[in-house]
């Protein structure tokens, strides 16, 4: 069991007053770069590399992972010296380490993958530790905790086809993480892209940005329709997609379908053969046509009229634009 931290003073960024965690090497708010000295003289000595607090007996960093062995150093992995505490062992030499330890301070072993990060939403789409869904900056690798500056080609496009779709940004937040893509009723702001679409497993795969859009204006769709839930309660709205709290698990392989800009063909009711899954899809679907097509409803009609689309995806795209017109003015 780990021992009981005394519990210490809130700690600060000094330079944005966003509550950090000790040890932490940048605040996750402000992207400040942190060095955690020996300022209260707990055990008198700091890493002659990086400045930071470590105990006479380490051989090693615990921060920086470097050598810094000399004659005060414990010849035996100890437990936890003075200063530190003990959460757990190194899988190789039995030393205690103390969370969030990168390095074993007895062995050098590397322990930053070994702390699992449960207590965070998620984790980082640059170096995989955790971060939870408001950082903007990774606390361990100080990079984008977001992901957005892996996809600034898409997220630009999307922003540009939302402005003259005519839609105002209702502050979402596009995050990149592993797992699936989508938008949970709970976070209806957050949405989340599937890292795998951007960070490709061999260097050469490519990143299809119209794929990237798609999915993107997809999810947004999602989210949208959270953001506006009562709209879902119109006799309007119901005639067109139906009901929308239909329970339903959609598998996430139909990504494909993201990157076609055109009318599907073979469904005489849908947009896509995606949204005839679920009517939450449905919506989505027709949102990112919408979008995509810059709310250009008369272009897009003519394609349904050459296309022979049932009345009511005409009916789908026209409830969808009136809602977006009423909405002028709204917050
Ligand atoms: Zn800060
Ligand atoms: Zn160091
Ligand atoms: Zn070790
Ligand atoms: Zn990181």
């Amino acid at each position: 069991m780990p021992r009981r931290e005394t519990p210490r003073p809130e700690l600060r960024c000094p330079t944005c007053q966003a509550e950090v965690e000790r040890f932490w090497p940048y605040c996750a708010n402000c992207g400040r770069r942190f060095q955690w000295r020996d300022a209260q003289r707990e055990t008198g000595t700091e890493c002659r590399y990086c400045r930071w607090m470590v105990s006479d007996s380490h051989s090693f960093c615990p921060w920086c992972g470097r050598e810094i062995r000399d004659a005060d150093s414990s010849p035996e992995p100890l437990k936890a010296p003075k200063g530190f505490l003990f959460h757990k062992r190194c899988k190789r030499c039995r030393g205690g380490l103390m969370y969030p330890m990168q390095w074993c301070p007895w062995c050098g072993r590397s322990q930053a993958f070994t702390w699992g990060y449960y207590q965070f939403q998620n984790i980082c789409p640059h170096c995989d530790r955790g971060v939870d869904d408001w950082m903007d900056t990774c606390p361990w690798c100080g990079k984008d905790a977001t992901g957005r500056d892996l996809l600034p080609r898409a997220l630009r496009r999307v922003h540009r086809l939302l402005v003259v779709s005519r839609l105002k940004a209702w502050h979402y937040r596009v995050l990149l993480r592993p797992g699936v893509s989508g938008v949970s009723p709970d976070g209806p702001k957050v949405i989340e892209i599937d890292r795998r679409y951007v960070r490709g497993k061999r260097r050469s795969d490519e990143v299809s940005w119209s794929m990237l859009t798609g999915l993107i204006l997809h999810e947004l769709g999602h989210s949208f329709l959270y953001h506006h839930w009562s709209w879902t309660r119109s006799g309007r709205f119901r005639r067109a997609f139906g009901e929308v709290r239909k329970a339903y698990r959609v598998a996430d392989e139909h990504w494909v379908d993201f990157e076609r800009r055109r009318v599907a063909t073979t469904l005489v009711d849908y947009v896509s053969a995606y949204a005839s899954t679920h009517p939450q899809e449905d919506f989505a679907e027709t949102f990112r046509f919408y979008v995509t097509r810059r709310g250009r409803l008369r272009e897009l009609f003519g394609e349904f009229g050459r296309k022979r689309k049932g009345v009511v995806v005409f009916e789908k795209f026209l409830v969808l634009h009136d809602f977006v017109r009423s909405l002028r003015g709204w917050r």
